[in-house]
């Protein structure tokens, strides 16, 4: 081990300026054992290891002058110890806070994803209002298609009463009922794509085309263009 170390080795040994060093002895905190007559300063290593205090002490959040009283002070060991007692004291509670906000921020995490299974709850909710006009439409389309149906027997009852074969009127009255139907039908509904989650209308053609469950109808949806089974919804008015 050495016997003396300039002012650039104890800077460069305790990461601090060589400012630093000169500053604290200025203030009288740590004075150079020995100031050669060029004016170059040297430590022992005594000095360093107060140095290596002071620097600690400084860092924990302990004044120059609050340094200063207990270097030079009798008991200073036993302040020394009292106050690194409380400082490790506080960091422990400063330990906690950070641990009791890192619950909260857990905590809050948990909530905001709940919020966003509300969402998709309310979501459903809508969707069941939504699905309970839907079957207030469909007992309304057996209704009207009944009601289609009497009309055309009496039609047809009529037209051979009269001995009218006019087949292609009853053709065409069929047709136009079907598709009378089938247009009310298509004005109350839309569909909720699985892929994209969003709602759109299909075109009356691809409606009457797509190949359907109850529930269900395999369409092409004109928000993403996937085609897949989509969910029947009550149309927004
Ligand atoms: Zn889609």
């Amino acid at each position: 081990m050495k016997e003396k170390y300039s002012i650039g080795e104890v800077a460069k040994m305790l990461q601090v300026s060589t400012r630093t060093l000169r500053f604290y002895d200025e203030k009288d905190l740590i004075k150079p054992a020995f100031v050669e007559n060029n004016g170059y300063r040297f430590y022992k290593i005594e000095q360093i290891k107060q140095l290596e205090l002071i620097i600690y002490l400084k860092n924990l959040g302990f004044s120059l002058k609050q340094i200063k009283h207990l270097l030079k002070d009798e008991s200073g060991d036993q302040s020394l110890e009292l106050l690194l007692n409380e400082q490790y004291q506080e960091n422990k509670q400063k330990i906690a806070e950070i641990n009791q906000q890192q619950k909260q921020i857990e905590h809050l995490r948990k909530i905001k994803l709940s919020r966003t299974s509300l969402t998709n709850f309310s979501d459903i909710t809508n969707i069941m209002k939504k699905e309970s006009k839907l079957m207030t439409l469909r007992k309304r389309m057996w209704l009207l298609t009944i009601l289609l149906m009497i009309i055309e027997l009496v039609v047809i009852s009529i037209l051979y009463a009269f001995q009218l074969r006019m087949s292609i009127i009853v053709i065409l009255l069929v047709l136009i009922g079907g598709v009378a139907l089938s247009k009310y039908y298509y004005d109350n509904v839309e569909y909720v794509c699985p892929n994209c989650g969003k709602e759109f209308t299909p075109s009356f053609v691809s409606f009457n085309i797509a190949s359907h469950t109850p529930k269900f109808r395999k369409l092409t949806c004109s928000k993403c263009g996937k085609k897949s089974y989509c969910l029947e919804i009550s149309r927004r008015k």
